[in-house]
């Protein structure tokens, strides 16, 4: 049986006007329930129709999110927690209606610590920000979702990584430590600033990932890194994707310090090119970069480019300064905006398989099969350092045999990914979109997280409708 979302039901408009005005006696004029804020608090930029909740409530401090929690818990209504709504999964919808938590507003850098490599800030506070802040400290935030505006909380709460896994983790390995309010109203630390812990239950990793159902972030300490010595970016055209990936496999096989390898096939060159004003070849393209000492840095790109050239690459090329370099890696962060530029009027949905990288060529050459034979337009881009890729499948929405043949492409490779003991989701998580993959991919253990889920919120106020099926 699905966890509590079935106690959680749908409220009348009757019942509403008595939360609504419990809520402005509290917030004021930070409880918004006009048609246009809550509409924008759904999902508005995936393929997920966009269900909105009954208001938005602008929290400032963990005390505003204790309160509104309480007053949920009194009237029994949803709360989803809301960072700046880039996830791709329905994980900001509100299919019970509800009171979306908008925490953009703590977004505050509570403490940088240089001596320790650390911070803590706000959850609210939006991961290109934080690195703007850090700018002149010589550290820098690792973890960089496409979405500059994505917030840290969003990022813990979706799991979330970025161009620079492959050397530096995800979130669960960047966040310390967590400051969280649970569904009883009680706010918790999950941990000290210690490196390490051996102290009981790890609800640091418990909440990471957790897409707002278990708690709600409003604080989190971060690990930060020192700023490279030197960093080189490259880029190298080969003569198709496995080649490409059989080179990714070979330097993660040695050891090379990668810092990031992301793959873009040639449509998505095609796109960026016209995005970003690049001219690269309309070929398979590794980004790279490369960090360390000066020494260290060009040495990993002299062994990468001998690994390219045995694998068929005609041109591996170093940026020539920092603003190509920048230029390049806007280019990939864009990737998503190039292809609905390319594609106009067309929508976007956005896969998200990861695999053994040991297994990525073949994952990638059966899913160019597969939409060679639907004859889908779907661009391919990815992490492949962490053998994580997206097909960017551009659909009409409306056309239903299209919007049938998009699904069940997206069926088929999350199926193709667990064959190869890989996932569904690399780092956009459950949400809405992905709960039967779930099931399919973690059996015996999705019950598990249900009893957690029940254990930590019996009346199921947090996000419900998310990771489970309903
Ligand atoms: C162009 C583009 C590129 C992207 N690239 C990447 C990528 O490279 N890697 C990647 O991992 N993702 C990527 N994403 C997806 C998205 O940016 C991430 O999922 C991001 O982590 C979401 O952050 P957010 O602040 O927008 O969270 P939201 O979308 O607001 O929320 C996401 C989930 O977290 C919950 N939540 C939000 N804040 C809190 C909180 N404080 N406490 C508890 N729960 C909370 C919400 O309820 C929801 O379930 C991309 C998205 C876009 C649009």
């Amino acid at each position: 049986m699905p966890p509590n979302t079935e106690r959680t039901a749908k409220r009348t408009s009757n019942d509403m006007t008595e939360v609504l005005a419990v809520l402005r006696q509290r917030f004021g004029d930070r409880l918004d329930a006009s048609p246009g804020i809550c509409r924008q608090h759904a999902n508005t930029l995936t393929w997920h129709a966009a269900q909105a909740p009954d208001a938005v409530v602008f929290a400032a401090s963990t005390q505003d999110v204790v309160d509104l929690v309480g007053i949920a818990q009194r009237f029994h209504v949803p709360i989803i927690p809301f960072g700046a709504g880039t996830s791709l999964e329905g994980h900001v919808n509100a299919p019970l209606g509800g009171i979306s938590l908008d925490l953009s507003r703590m977004d505050n850098v509570l403490r940088i610590s240089t001596d320790d490599l650390d911070c803590t800030v706000e959850a609210g506070l939006p991961r290109g920000r934080l690195n703007s802040y850090l700018r002149d400290t010589g550290l820098f935030f690792s973890v960089d979702p496409g979405a500059e505006e994505a917030t840290l909380g969003g990022m813990a709460a979706t799991r979330a990584s970025g161009t620079t896994t492959v050397r530096y983790g995800t979130m669960g390995d960047n966040v310390l430590g967590l400051k969280a309010v649970l569904a009883d109203g009680s706010v918790i630390e999950t941990s000290s600033r210690a490196r390490k812990s051996a102290a009981g239950y790890d609800l640091t990793h418990l909440l990471i990932g957790s897409e707002g159902t278990l708690g709600i972030i409003t604080e989190l300490t971060l690990r930060l890194h020192g700023v490279p010595e030197q960093v080189i970016a490259a880029v190298a055209g080969f003569p198709t994707l496995e080649s490409a990936c059989r080179a990714t496999m070979t330097a993660i096989a040695m050891g090379l310090g990668l810092a990031r390898i992301e793959l873009l096939d040639p449509m998505t060159i095609k796109a960026v090119n016209q995005h970003a004003g690049l001219s690269l070849d309309p070929v398979p393209t590794l980004f790279l970069e490369f960090h360390g000492t000066a020494a260290a840095a060009r040495e990993q790109a002299e062994i990468f480019a001998e690994i390219a050239r045995e694998e068929g690459a005609s041109n591996f090329k170093s940026a020539a300064d920092e603003s190509e370099s920048r230029k390049l890696w806007k280019a990939r962060h864009d990737a998503l905006w190039a292809a609905r530029e390319a594609w106009p009027g067309r929508d976007a949905l956005v896969t998200d398989v990861c695999v053994p990288v040991s297994r990525l060529a073949e994952c990638i050459a059966e899913t160019e099969k597969d939409i060679a034979a639907t004859g889908l337009v779907a661009p391919i881009v990815g992490h492949v350092g962490d053998g994580n890729f997206h097909a960017i499948v551009m659909y009409n929405k409306e056309d239903a045999s299209e919007q049938e043949a998009i699904l069940a492409f997206s069926k088929r490779l999350a199926e193709r990914a667990i064959a190869m003991e890989g996932t569904c989701t690399g780092e956009h998580g459950i949400g809405q979109g992905k709960t039967a993959y779930l099931r399919a991919e973690r059996a015996g253990a999705v019950d598990a997280m249900a009893a957690i889920k029940k254990a930590l919120d019996p009346s199921g106020i947090l996000n419900p409708g998310k990771i489970f099926q309903t």
